[in-house]
């Protein structure tokens, strides 16, 4: 890579936020780090800061402003905290930005970045599932690079190769069917947080693996594709591949259909997202099929696994119901992982939050956000009742 680049990273201390510095770290010469952020982690991104020289770092949680200060006392790195912090830090003007925050809470940061008109690396698939039109209006507007680094998305990316959407005829969008790809739905009622994160081919955050595990991540990933890949969601269609090893596969009109393959780790979309249109060497492992020895495939199960479903139809719909599908769903989650409701409730949750919604299409940013908080309430006042039951 030719000049040296100017990178921030939203959602520095997750798992992708640590695959993408992973990554900066082997070539010191071509980035330079403006901004890191985290949610409410000060000691580990006052020391993810300091070691990539950081211009700025963020804390979006307010009550650990004092600790980041302290923490980067005498090193001339920018403590900053609250969301106004986080959006500032994206107008800062990077050469790329990776939106690594998980939720739709990296909306606001990521749109900002968006406006900046240059390149964004987007993980955070939340704030394009919940205000896709908005977004992609937005990337027009600016004529910013949007880059896909969610897998799948990437793998798609890449098999178009600047192809015409016109020429194509399906998109297939691979899952491994998660953790429970095997149980029934009465033994699904009874899995714990712990047996739910463990996710058999990649190693993730804990609510993106909770989604894998009820597959609403591939449900997400389908509203998804439809904002990044506009050829309608009735031609993408979702594959069950446990292996992980095709990422997604793109059929054309003429029958021929592109796969991408490669090892189940994120730096390799992520160093996809850093060099393109280049190529840049990762330190992951090539892919050895002769090992591998097999792929294979089924077709999803929308009875066990409802959020599909569920996801298509809000995606179908649109309007607020995908904001509305990803706010129940992350309130579900975290209510899940804290113990307060089973597995089986998340989608039944979702649901009924879908279904009890009557506001209209949402035309701005404040708009998405109102639907977001309104069905965060409900969802709330579901799980709250699910729980003393
Ligand atoms: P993670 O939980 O490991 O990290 C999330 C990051 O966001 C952390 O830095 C955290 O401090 C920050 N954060 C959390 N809540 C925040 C808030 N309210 N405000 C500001 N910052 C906040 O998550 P992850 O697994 O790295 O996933 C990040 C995003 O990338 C998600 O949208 C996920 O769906 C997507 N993604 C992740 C993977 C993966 O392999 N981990 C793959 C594809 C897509
Ligand atoms: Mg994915």
């Amino acid at each position: 890579m030719a000049a040296t680049r100017s990178i921030s990273i939203f959602g520095a201390t997750g798992s992708v936020g640590t695959s993408t510095l992973d990554l900066i770290e082997r070539e010191p010469d071509a980035f330079r780090v403006l901004a890191l952020t985290a949610n409410s982690d000060p000691v580990a991104l006052a020391e993810l800061a300091r070691k990539h020289g950081a211009q700025v770092a963020v804390v979006a949680d307010e009550t650990h402003y004092a600790a980041l200060r302290d923490a980067l006392a005498g090193t001339g790195i920018e403590a900053a905290a609250g969301e106004q912090a986080l959006v500032d830090a994206a107008r800062l003007g990077a050469d790329w930005t990776m939106a690594a925050i998980v939720g739709c809470a990296g909306l606001a940061p990521t749109l900002a970045a968006i406006e900046g008109g240059k390149t964004v690396a987007l993980a955070n698939k939340e704030s394009l599932v919940s205000a896709g039109q908005l977004m992609m209006d937005a990337v027009a507007r600016s004529g910013a690079t949007l880059l896909p680094v969610d897998s799948e998305h990437n793998a798609i990316f890449q098999c178009l190769a600047g192809s015409e959407l016109a020429d194509v005829r399906r998109i297939i969008l691979t899952a491994s069917g998660g953790p429970f790809r095997m149980l029934s739905i009465n033994e699904m009622g009874s899995v714990t947080p712990a047996q739910a994160v463990k996710h058999p081919n990649w190693s993730m955050g804990a609510k993106i693996s909770i989604d894998s595990a009820t597959m609403m991540n591939k449900g997400l990933e389908l509203i998804e594709a439809g904002h990044l890949f506009p050829i309608g969601l009735e031609k993408i269609e979702i594959l069950v591949h446990p292996q992980s090893v095709i990422h997604s596969l793109v059929e054309y009109r003429d029958c021929s259909t592109l796969a991408q393959l490669g090892a189940p780790d994120m730096r390799i979309p992520i160093a996809h997202a850093l060099a393109w249109p280049r190529r840049m060497a990762s330190p992951c492992a090539p892919l050895d099929l002769a090992t591998i020895g097999r792929l294979d495939f089924e077709a999803p199960d929308e009875a066990r696994f409802p959020a599909l479903r569920l996801a298509r139809q809000a995606g179908e719909a649109g309007g607020a119901l995908p904001a509305v599908l990803n706010a129940a769903n992350e309130v579900a989650v975290a209510a899940f992982l804290a113990g307060e409701i089973g597995f089986l409730d998340i989608a039944a949750i979702v649901e009924r939050c879908l279904s009890r919604y009557r506001g209209s299409a949402p035309a701005t940013i404040a708009e998405v956000m109102d639907a977001d908080a309104s069905a965060r309430h409900e969802a709330r006042r579901l799980t709250e009742s699910v729980r003393t039951g």
